[in-house]
C-alpha cells in the first residue's frame, strides 16, 4: 500500500522505527497502546517487544491490513474507531505515530486518561512548543499546560525522507512521562484558565491579559487586584508553570461564588 492513495505519511526508515520501539523501553508485562497504526511498521516492533499490543486505526482499509500482516500474532488487539471517540482500554505505556492535524486534544485525552511513559511523534514546531521553558518564543500554553502534567523531552528531529510520501514539514519525537504536578493546584480548571486568557494576550502585561477572561470571573475587577504586582507587570512568556499555579490559587481563595 502506498501512502499516498491514503493521503498518509507512512514512517519507512528502519532505524527510526527502531529507536521508537527502543525508547519505550518495552517489557514483557507492558501493555501498548498504538494510535493510528497504518500499514503496521512501528506495531510489528511493538509486538515482538511488549506483553500486549493495542491498536486503534480509524481507516477501515488499513485495518484490514493490520489485520492480515497480524493474523498469527496472539499478542496484539485491532480496533477500529476513532482515538477522540472510542473508549481507551487499559493501557501503561503509548507510542503513536499521531495524526498531526489532532495532536492536541489526543494528547490531552491520553494525559487526562493516565499512563506511564509515551513515545509520541509531533510535527516539529508542535514538539518544540510542547517542551520549550520561559522566554524562549515557542513556550506557550501548550507548554505549560502539557508541563502540568508530564515531564516531557524531545528526543530526536526527523526529516521528512524518513517517511513515504515525504511530508512538507519535519517532525520530532517526544517522551511524556507524566507525574502528579509539581506545584500546588487548587482547582485546575481555573488553573488552565489562567494559562488560556495570559496567553490570549501574550505580548500584554499581565495586568491587562487577565482583563480578557472570557467568560469573565465573577467579581473579576476586585479580585485581579489581589495578584501581586511582581506578576501583573510581566507578559505570560516570561512566567514559569508554577507562577500561574500562584495566580490561580489567590482568584480561587478570593472567588465568591
Ligand atoms: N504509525 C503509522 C506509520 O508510522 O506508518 C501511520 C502514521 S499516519 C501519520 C497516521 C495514522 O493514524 C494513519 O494510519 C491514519 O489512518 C490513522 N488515524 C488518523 N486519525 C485517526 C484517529 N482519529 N484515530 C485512530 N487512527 C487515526
Amino acid at each position: 500500500i502506498r501512502g499516498g492513495s491514503l493521503d498518509q505519511h507512512f514512517l519507512v526508515n528502519e532505524p527510526i522505527l527502531d529507536s521508537i520501539a527502543e525508547a519505550a523501553d518495552l517489557q514483557g508485562d507492558d501493555v501498548v497502546l498504538e494510535i493510528g497504526g497504518g500499514i503496521g511498521n512501528l506495531t510489528e516492533r511493538l509486538v515482538a517487544r511488549a506483553g500486549r499490543v493495542i491498536v486503534i486505526e480509524r481507516d477501515p482499509r488499513l485495518v484490514t491490513v493490520l489485520q492480515d500482516r497480524f493474523h498469527d500474532v496472539s499478542n496484539i488487539d485491532i480496533i477500529k474507531g476513532d482515538t477522540m471517540k472510542v473508549e481507551l482500554p487499559a493501557f501503561n505505556k503509548v507510542v503513536a505515530n499521531l495524526p498531526y492535524s489532532i495532536s492536541s486534544p489526543i494528547t490531552f485525552r491520553l494525559l487526562n486518561h493516565g499512563f506511564e511513559k509515551g513515545i509520541l511523534m509531533y510535527q516539529y514546531e508542535f514538539a518544540r512548543r510542547m517542551v520549550e521553558v520561559p522566554g524562549s518564543k515557542n513556550y506557550g500554553r501548550l507548554s505549560v499546560d502539557t508541563q502540568y502534567f508530564a515531564d516531557v523531552r524531545l528526543l530526536r528531529k526527523i526529516s521528512p525522507s524518513a517517511f513515504t510520501p515525504a511530508p512538507k514539514v519535519w517532525s520530532a519525537v517526544v517522551e511524556v512521562v507524566p507525574r502528579p504536578p509539581a506545584f500546588e493546584v487548587k482547582n485546575e480548571q481555573l488553573f488552565f484558565r489562567v494559562v488560556e486568557a495570559a496567553f490570549g494576550q501574550r505580548r500584554k502585561k499581565m495586568k491587562n491579559a487577565l482583563t480578557k477572561f472570557n467568560p469573565p470571573l465573577a467579581n473579576q475587577e476586585s479580585i485581579l487586584r489581589l495578584i501581586p504586582e511582581d506578576f501583573l507587570g510581566k507578559r505570560a512568556e516570561q512566567l514559569f508553570p508554577e507562577d500561574f499555579a500562584t495566580i490561580s490559587n489567590i482568584l480561587y481563595e478570593a472567588r465568591d461564588d
